[in-house]
């Protein structure tokens, strides 16, 4: 009697009541390889008791559908497919408070393996991470124009509408009260503080050294885009400011 050959390893893996399209294994194994692959891995993953310590103490499992107990068991047990669908929504539930590194009694860091998948999403032009990140495109903007993260102008209902009716609370006479700082560069409420030119070039350099900036490329190409006519700006004037230094040296 003939057997029929058979083999035990899907080509494809999905979830069958899905409507999302199926993932290629290959896809699967590479975001895995790229998450394994980080120097930071085996430093924060040295095994797990399945304690759910971590989970009992993490703020955001209190109010989300996420588990930091859950994310180190998919990478533990390296199940491909629940890592590639934890990186759709969950890992993104997560504060980086790091309690929970802080209590695992192996030693774990689920919040630093949680970072490694978030880079990993980024690095593969998740939605997810797209849409993640996109409210946080005003804050890329402002730093690279002015090198602070957050300014007094920003802090109005327009860019937080989803604080609610909270933000009734800070809708305060900024200008003017700033004018009461007794630092004269906070006199201002474009910048929290004034970043020199210098600084600002010489963190364009870190960013592009690091892959922030082919990072930011992946996730939105518009803003990208406005960011290196900034930066070009901004370096043309710190060249400009030395060829000054220069010509009065002579
Ligand atoms: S990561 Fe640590 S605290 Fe969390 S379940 Fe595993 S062993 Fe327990
Ligand atoms: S770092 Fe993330 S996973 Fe860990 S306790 Fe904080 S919110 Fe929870």
């Amino acid at each position: 009697m003939g057997h029929t050959s058979t083999s035990r390893v899907q080509s494809y893996i999905g979830d069958p009541v899905s409507d999302a399209p199926a993932v290629d294994r290959d896809m699967l194994e590479e975001v895995f390889q790229d998450i394994q692959a980080d120097i930071r891995y085996d430093h924060e993953l040295n095994g797990c008791l399945n304690c759910g310590i971590c989970t009992a103490t993490c703020p955001a499992a209190h109010y989300y559908d996420f588990s930091p107990r859950e994310i180190v068991q998919l990478l533990w047990t390296e199940n491909l497919e629940g890592i590639y669908d934890a990186m759709q929504e969950k890992i993104w539930a997560c504060a980086q408070c790091y309690t929970c590194a802080a209590r695992c009694p192996f030693g774990n860091s689920p919040g630093g393996l949680i970072m490694l998948m978030r880079e990993a999403a980024i690095k593969h032009g998740m939605q997810s991470a797209k849409d993640v990140l996109r409210p946080f495109s005003r804050v890329m903007l402002k730093l690279i124009s002015t090198g602070n993260q957050l300014a007094p102008d920003m802090i109005n209902p327009d860019h937080f509408a989803d604080w609610g009716p909270n933000i009734s609370k800070i809708d305060a006479p900024l200008k003017l009260l700033r004018k009461a700082v007794p630092v004269p560069t906070m006199h201002t409420t474009e910048t929290a503080w004034q970043v020199n030119l210098k600084t600002s070039v010489e963190l364009y350099t870190i960013w592009e050294m690091t892959g922030v900036l082919d990072q930011l490329e992946t996730i939105d190409e518009n803003l990208f885009d406005v960011i290196c006519d900034i930066m070009d700006e901004k370096r043309e004037d710190w060249d400009d400011w030395m060829d000054e230094q220069e010509d009065e040296d002579e």
